[in-house]
């Protein structure tokens, strides 16, 4: 990027010192205005949708810019994933602009601009909260609106929905590198906190006091491994050092707003990298307290194993463009925790191993669900998928047919050829059979289950099956 032609020392950033110290930014800070031909962003890098949105809104008089994501990709010369923008129109005030506009978020209040599947999210500028029992004003009138910031005792937000100015939603970005702003109107970037120099240095910065800015949002810390690993940068050691500490923070955050945080972490396309990063962190200890309990010094647990597993076949996946499916993710993940528990349960409890996996299987997603709440949807096929492993044992008669016409059979018989990795020899024979019986016709099929029943099914058929858990009775009277 060229050098900087207009440069003047913001005066916004004095303002603040003495207000919120969570976003106080240094005094020598200062704000750096970027012409068009001093940055590489361009109107033809930028998706139709949010050019419209950007337009209309300045149409109508409101500010509006590109900001976060957006921007700092761009500038990294990156595809964004998608494209936020920021505005001085009240949600409101948007949705009385955009026929196809949905607000959403009650935390941190949005509006949706909704163009078929792609969605362009605008947020209103965020203010500063004090600490007196907040009351909202928004930036174009100030008329008092109930209720709208709210901490708890932890210094986190449970409300964000203070509307100010552009500086003040500046310093209450999170990243230097995402306090980036965009203008079509004169294609200028404004750069709040140093984020360009961040971006050239390759460094994640929190803007204001780390520990603060943590406390404020736990999920930062998540944000920061994030981005550290996805743009290749190094984590400033100001913003690092809190982070194990303050680490069990996570524990605060509504588990549905960290399922949707760990699909980003996990489908990134770097999801090994970053649980390796969150793992260093005790980060990733928050989110699967299962996974953690089969942590070992040497990395060595078959947990471990099929967690490394997984998240490279994913990143191999979305490199290659395929579909992942997240169900696919965490029935990988959490298998041998449920299997290990199956066993205890069979063990104390003497039900069959059939019920005890049952018993396990509930157990584990429950568990799990209290800090990542997956949907329901995701559950019932991660359900899937284990007991088709039990099935796939059963191959007699028309059991093998029948496991085949299963809805979930292609990622059952995927997770079972996974399993055949890292489990012993019957595994790997069994993941063999149903290589060979997908493959065959229908009488080499016939073929198949008929050395099934010779070879494995020694025993004699009975007529109650109620008997065949039975341990085996002397034969004595
Ligand atoms: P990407 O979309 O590539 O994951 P992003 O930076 O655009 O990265 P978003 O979650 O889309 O991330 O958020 C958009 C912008 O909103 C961020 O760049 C940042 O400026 C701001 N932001 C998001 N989450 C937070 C947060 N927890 N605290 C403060 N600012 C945030
Ligand atoms: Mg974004």
């Amino acid at each position: 990027m060229g050098c900087i032609i207009f440069n003047r020392v913001a005066s916004f950033c004095r303002k603040v010192l003495n207000r919120d110290s969570s976003t106080r930014v240094p005094e020598e800070q200062t704000l750096q205005v970027y012409q068009r031909q001093e940055h590489s962003i361009s109107r033809k890098d930028i998706s139709e949708n949010a050019l419209k949105v950007l337009y209309r809104l300045n149409k109508a008089g409101y500010d509006a810019y590109l900001v976060g994501g957006g921007v700092r990709d761009l500038l990294l010369d990156k595809q964004p994933k998608d494209f936020d923008i920021a505005t001085n129109a009240t949600p409101e005030e948007i949705k009385k602009l955009f026929r196809n506009c949905r607000l959403i978020g009650r935390r941190f209040r949005l509006a949706h601009i909704l163009f078929g599947r792609d969605i362009i999210e605008v947020a209103t500028f965020r203010g500063h909260h004090s600490d007196a029992p907040v009351q909202a004003t928004t930036p174009k009138d100030s008329k008092q609106k109930p209720q709208i910031s709210s901490r708890n005792r932890e210094g986190m937000l449970l409300r964000d929905n203070v509307y100010g100015t552009i500086d003040e939603d500046a310093e209450r970005r999170d990243f230097t590198i995402n306090a980036l702003y965009y203008s079509v109107k004169d294609f200028t970037v404004t750069d709040y906190a140093n984020g360009v120099e961040d971006l050239n240095n390759r460094i994640v910065r929190l803007m204001g006091d780390p520990e603060t800015r943590y406390r404020e949002d736990p999920v930062r810390m998540l944000r920061a491994v994030r981005f550290a690993v996805k743009l290749d940068m190094d984590i400033d050691p100001a913003t690092a050092a809190p982070i194990q500490e303050l680490s069990s923070l996570l524990q605060d955050i509504p588990a549905a707003r960290l399922f949707e945080e760990s699909l980003k972490l996990l489908q990134s396309g770097q999801g090994l990298e970053t649980y390796r990063m969150l793992r260093e962190y005790n980060l990733f200890q928050q989110l699967f307290p299962i996974l953690a309990d089969h942590f070992t010094e040497d990395q060595s647990s078959q947990t471990e194993k099929m967690i490394e597993h997984i998240l490279a076949s994913t990143d191999k996946r979305i490199a290659e463009d395929k579909r992942v499916n997240p169900a696919f993710i965490y029935a990988a993940m959490l298998w041998y925790p449920m299997m290990i528990r199956a066993e205890e349960v069979s063990f104390a409890s003497g039900l069959s191993f059939y019920d005890a996996f049952m018993v396990a299987s509930n157990d584990i997603l429950d568990d799990q669900v209290r800090t990542i709440a997956i949907p329901r949807r995701h559950t019932t096929t991660v359900r899937d998928i284990w007991q088709q492993q039990l099935r796939f044992a059963r191959r007699s008669g028309k059991r093998a047919f029948k496991t085949m016409e299963h809805p979930k059979f292609r990622a059952a018989y995927d997770f079972l050829e996974m399993r055949a990795l890292f489990e012993g020899h019957d595994i790997k024979e069994l993941a063999q059979w149903w290589a060979e019986f997908q493959n065959a016709d229908r009488n080499q099929r016939g073929k198949m289950v008929m050395n099934v029943n010779e070879g494995g099914n020694r025993r004699p058929r009975r007529r109650r099956p109620q008997q065949r858990r039975k341990k085996p009775q002397p034969k004595s009277s």
